[in-house]
């Protein structure tokens, strides 16, 4: 079942965290240039010096749709990610969107921030025979047409990012709707490029009444990076990473959003509190009506 702490209403939408699985990565990568000293007070790293990862992923209901931001690694998840990372399936994507009394089919668009393994591996399953099927059947796949290419023909440092293979079939049934730059996907839900970990990341904002969700993604992985010079070494543009991030957690501050994160396993939803020149990462679940 999922946890209230999952969940946020606010206006007449709905945004529930569905977690597909957790993972361990070194936390140095997590954190670029600071220093452990800093980080491992607030992440706790293991023996290996890895911290537990959530693989996040958002169902957002609309009155006339219904959305899931990125797809995590998926059922099918390669043996030699499962190993490296130390996977750990729980719920997964399917069983979390069951737990809502959901299936596959109820899903009418999925957005992914980019394509990395790790949040669109469940946009697609395996087909009967062979080769692979969009894994949500009615759905329009919402991609960038830069990350779209980048996945298509990886270069040699972010290969083993992509999975190309599992993808093509999206554009081969029609499935795929690539856009190039801020999109509106569905009514209230907009892709917002915030470029930096790929050129051509984005951010999911959700907008109803007078309040707003943002999916920051792996802009901001974890609540722990919201302080700006706190930039992955995974990020491919860390200068865009950095000034995308200043801009857009400015105004998440001044206008009160509430931030969804790519990898936060306990927070999965958070306002920013202003402490001096910090910014500190409440905890927002529940309902926001009224
Ligand atoms: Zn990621």
């Amino acid at each position: 079942m999922i946890p209230s702490s999952d969940k946020v209403a606010f206006g007449d939408v709905e945004v529930v965290r569905l977690l597909d699985g957790t993972i361990r990565v070194d936390g140095g990568a997590m954190f670029g240039v600071v220093p452990r000293t800093l980080w491992a007070a607030k992440a706790h790293p293991d023996r290996e010096n890895r911290i537990p990862l959530a693989l996040n992923c958002y169902l957002v209901r609309t009155p006339t749709a219904t959305v899931l931001l990125d797809t995590g690694v998926g059922p099918d998840i390669a043996r030699r990610h499962v190993d490296f990372y130390s996977y750990e399936r729980r719920p997964g994507l399917l069983a979390a969107l069951a737990g809502l009394g959901l299936g596959p089919d109820a899903i009418d668009v999925v957005v992914n921030s980019h394509l990395h393994f790790d949040h669109c591996g469940g946009n697609t399953t395996r087909a009967a025979g062979a080769g692979w099927t969009p894994a949500f059947p009615r759905a329009r796949y919402v991609v960038q047409r830069g990350e779209w290419e980048q996945a298509m023909n990886p270069v040699e440092r972010d290969r083993p990012s992509y999975m190309p293979a599992r993808l093509k079939v999206l554009a081969e049934t029609g499935r795929l709707a690539l856009v190039e730059g801020d999109a509106v996907v569905a009514e209230g839900v907009e892709a917002v490029v915030v470029a930096g970990h790929t050129a051509s990341h984005q951010g999911i904002k959700v907008t109803s009444g007078d309040r707003t969700f943002f999916y920051l993604a792996d802009a901001v992985p974890t609540t722990a990076h919201i302080g700006v010079d706190t930039i992955m070494s995974f990020d491919l543009y860390p200068v865009d990473t950095f000034n995308a991030k200043k801009a857009l957690l400015a105004t998440a501050e001044a206008e009160g959003w509430i931030l969804g994160f790519g990898h936060d396993l306990a927070t999965p939803f958070a306002v920013l509190r202003r402490a001096g020149t910090r910014l500190d990462a409440v905890p927002a679940a529940g309902t926001e009506n009224g």
